[in-house]
């Protein structure tokens, strides 16, 4: 057994998404050396677990890392997506990772990587391959696994499955079908969402599918979120119209009735009111694909399945052995607590602007590059945590907002994020090209509304919340 020293300004433990777009702020904005590890044999993350078929659930135009383009821009003509911006599959996502780490960071001579290693604390890790043991003295530990992403590959259903009931996660599908003649999709979060679009597009019968909704979900449009938002013309005025919404209602009831009929939210079934948010993103023809499954299971969550019947908390359904289920119940957006984003020798990497992950681990790294104390990053960085319940909607777009409004007191920032390619509401897609008459007045308009928004969800959800 050999214990090799190494030294180093920052250890970054985690090569996922959000250690990949740290490091990468990290590289380009300072003199900083780094120490990168991963338990994966590639970065990349949970994206080398996932299901073959997943796609971003996001443009490319704005995922990856800031320096690089990820894709070309282009709009898709056919398929569920058509006419709006490319969605990477996982192998573009790690290909695109591996290139980052080969061609930029590993040339660089200030970025040396360790794949299949297992941090162990305390700056030290193993390999997990060999007997090699390592000691890094950094200044700093980043924690760039904290967000817990668990996809269903990587663990067993939480519930009991009896030997002879089939269960799988949905990276087997494209290896069985054909050997079932039903499916039943256990989850209805966007794992569940694309394990019933594999199906339908394959030619699968909806009757053939049984769909698990222990709760049904409040649903983003992709639509409204392409690159450049805010300067494009239907997009912005649907903003404009959600922050004018959320800045005018009495109740948060009505809040939800008015951002659903501006067509910000959608939901599965309009006769029931979703109690579920977690930034699941559709459009609107996969929404209508969904919409054809008719066998909806609405009992709560699954208890075990057994060879003919699956128990759930608030019932039971029948089965057989000629039916797959599939686990979509993995939780990959956890919601975590809150911790300082700085705190000494450690940094936490969380979203700072909801459900924008790699976002936000390049701007805590251009904050990290940029900014003295770790009081002044911190002010700059309030953690917003993933969204779970239909609250969570107001919360995260509060905590998002509250962000912001810091953020636009600091003209440096600013022109940060006018100019950082993950920023995908606000960069400068076009060169310098500024909006024209009719955008501006809708961007002051939302402006306005925002801070009007703020007030009335601090009142709104104080009632919830507590103050
Ligand atoms: C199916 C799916 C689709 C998604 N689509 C989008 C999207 O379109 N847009 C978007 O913004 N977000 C999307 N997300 C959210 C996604 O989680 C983030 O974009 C991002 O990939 C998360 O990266 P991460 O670095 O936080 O986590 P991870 O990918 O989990 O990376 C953490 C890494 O740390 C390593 N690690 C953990 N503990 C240790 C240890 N002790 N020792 C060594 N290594 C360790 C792990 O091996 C892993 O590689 C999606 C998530 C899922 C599940």
């Amino acid at each position: 057994m050999s214990l090799q020293e190494l030294t180093a300004d920052y250890l970054v433990v985690g090569s996922g998404a959000m250690g990949m777009a740290f490091t990468d702020v990290l590289v380009e904005e300072s003199d900083a050396s780094v120490v990168i590890l991963d338990r994966h044999h590639q970065p990349g993350g949970h994206w080398n677990d996932a299901y073959p078929y997943v796609r971003l659930h996001q443009p490319s135009a704005f995922y990856g890392v800031n320096s690089k383009h990820l894709g070309s821009d282009t709009i898709d003509q056919t398929g569920w997506n058509k006419g709006l911006f490319e969605l990477a599959t996982n192998s573009e996502v790690c290909a695109y990772f591996d290139q980052v780490m080969q061609q930029q960071f590993l040339p660089s001579g200030r970025v040396q990587y360790f794949p299949m290693c297992e941090y162990d604390g305390d700056g030290r890790f193993h390999s997990l391959v060999s007997d090699a043991q390592f000691q890094v003295h950094a200044k700093k530990t980043v924690d760039a696994t904290y967000m817990n992403v668990t996809v269903p590959s990587i663990r067993p259903p939480q519930y009991q499955v009896d030997d002879n009931a089939h269960c799988q996660p949905p990276n087997a599908l494209p290896r069985v079908t054909g050997q079932y003649q039903r499916y039943v999709i256990v989850g209805a979060g966007k794992t569940g969402m694309d394990a019933c679009l594999f199906l339908l597009k394959n030619n699968v019968s909806p009757d053939a599918i049984t769909w698990i909704m222990p709760r049904d979900s409040w649903l983003l449009d992709r639509a409204n979120i392409q690159p450049g938002d805010m300067f494009s013309e239907s997009v912005g005025r649907g903003f404009a119209l959600q922050t004018q919404a959320i800045a005018e209602s009495e109740t948060i009831a009505e809040i939800f009735t008015r951002v659903a009929e501006y067509g910000q939210l959608l939901r599965f079934d309009d006769e029931v009111e979703p109690t579920m948010y977690r930034c699941a993103t559709v459009t609107k023809a996969e929404l209508e694909q969904l919409r054809s499954i008719k066998h909806i299971v609405r009992q709560g969550r699954v208890q075990r399945i057994a060879a003919d019947r699956i128990y759930l908390d608030g019932g039971e359904i029948a089965t057989d052995d000629k039916t797959l289920h599939v686990d979509c119940s993995a939780d990959g957006l956890e919601r975590r607590p809150e911790q300082a984003v700085f705190d000494g020798n450690k940094i936490t990497l969380q979203s700072v602007r909801t459900c924008q992950q790699v976002f936000s681990a390049a701007f805590i790294g251009h904050v990290e590059a940029r900014y003295g104390s770790d009081e002044e990053k911190n002010s700059l960085c309030t953690p917003v945590p993933h969204p779970d319940d239909h609250i969570d909607f107001l919360r995260t777009t509060l905590a998002t907002n509250l962000n912001a409004m810091h953020w636009a007191q600091d003209a440096e920032l600013q022109e940060w994020l006018l100019n950082a390619r993950l920023d995908g509401f606000t960069n400068r897609r076009n060169g310098d090209a500024q909006p024209t008459a009719e955008q501006a007045q809708m961007l002051e308009k939302i402006m306005h509304n925002t801070v009007k928004s703020v007030e009335n969800l601090q009142r709104l959800l104080a009632q919830v919340d507590g103050a």
